[in-house]
């Protein structure tokens, strides 16, 4: 088995610098698994319809080149061949890439799907049915698994790949875990937090990204207890499971191919 670490999307947002889309791709034999999609090639050839708003706020790149399927082929490999999709949410910077991969099964929270289908005033925005159009294979999780180092889990694939309830940045949105090949745990943690210094006992994030993130979030003070939650990981783990989140791009600079 190997994972391969992908920036799906590149952004150049007014509230912070260049994000990344982290993204996953985990060969199995059986398959390939991809976390997380960033934008799509439907994304690329027709910017608008992400929307003015988020254009403007977030300026993504979409860049052809960028999205999983095209690195997915360059790496020698049919799209066809990513039977599975693990996702932290269906923000559209998340799920852009689905349309890529029709054949797939979509692995999501049961909470997550039902926000993106059914969804308040305020969430509206957040999600595109344009970008499910094709009618994804969806597999909806929400049978508790077995406790992973202190947090719920729920399994999505076997037992190396579970998904972890994080939610306040959505209402369904949740963390990754992968099994490493060589022992050991990655965890995913989507839009959780978005500076690699959140993960620290003193955050130190700049103030224009909290902001956003408290924008952002359904559920502000889940989100907040998550943030301590994945930092006490850190603290009493980091030896076993290591953690990134989607947007930061110096995580994403510190993984190489395992
Ligand atoms: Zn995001």
């Amino acid at each position: 088995m190997t994972i391969r670490h992908l920036n799906c999307a590149s952004m150049n947002p007014l509230a912070a610098t260049r994000m990344v889309a982290h993204c996953l791709l985990v060969e199995r034999p059986e398959g390939l698994l991809l976390v997380d999609t960033g934008f799509g090639a439907a994304d690329c050839a027709d910017p608008k319809r992400l929307g003015r708003p988020f254009r403007a706020l977030v300026r993504p790149v979409l860049d052809p080149a960028e999205t999983a399927v095209a690195q997915v082929r360059a790496l020698g490999h049919d799209p066809a061949d990513v039977t599975d999709i693990a996702l932290t949410h269906l923000d559209l910077d998340h799920v852009g890439g689905l349309a890529d991969f029709p054949a797939a099964r979509v692995h999501v929270f049961a909470d997550e799907l039902d926000a993106a289908l059914h969804p308040t005033l305020r969430e509206k925005g957040r999600y595109l049915d344009v970008q499910r159009a094709h009618g994804p294979r969806w597999v909806t999780h929400d049978v508790p698994g077995d406790e992973w180092f202190g947090f719920g889990s729920v399994t999505a694939l076997a037992d190396d790949v579970l998904l972890i309830p994080l939610q306040g940045h959505t209402r369904g949105h949740c963390g990754v875990a992968v099994r490493r090949p060589d022992g050991g745990w990655l965890l995913h943690a989507g839009d959780s937090y978005f500076h690699a210094s959140e993960k620290q006992s003193e955050p130190a994030a700049p103030y224009s990204l909290r902001a956003f993130q408290v924008l952002m979030g359904v559920d502000n003070k889940r989100r907040v207890a998550n943030q301590e939650r994945l930092r006490e990981l850190q603290r009493s783990h980091s030896d076993e499971v290591t953690v990134f989140c989607a947007h930061d791009a110096s995580e994403l600079a510190v993984f190489a191919v395992e």
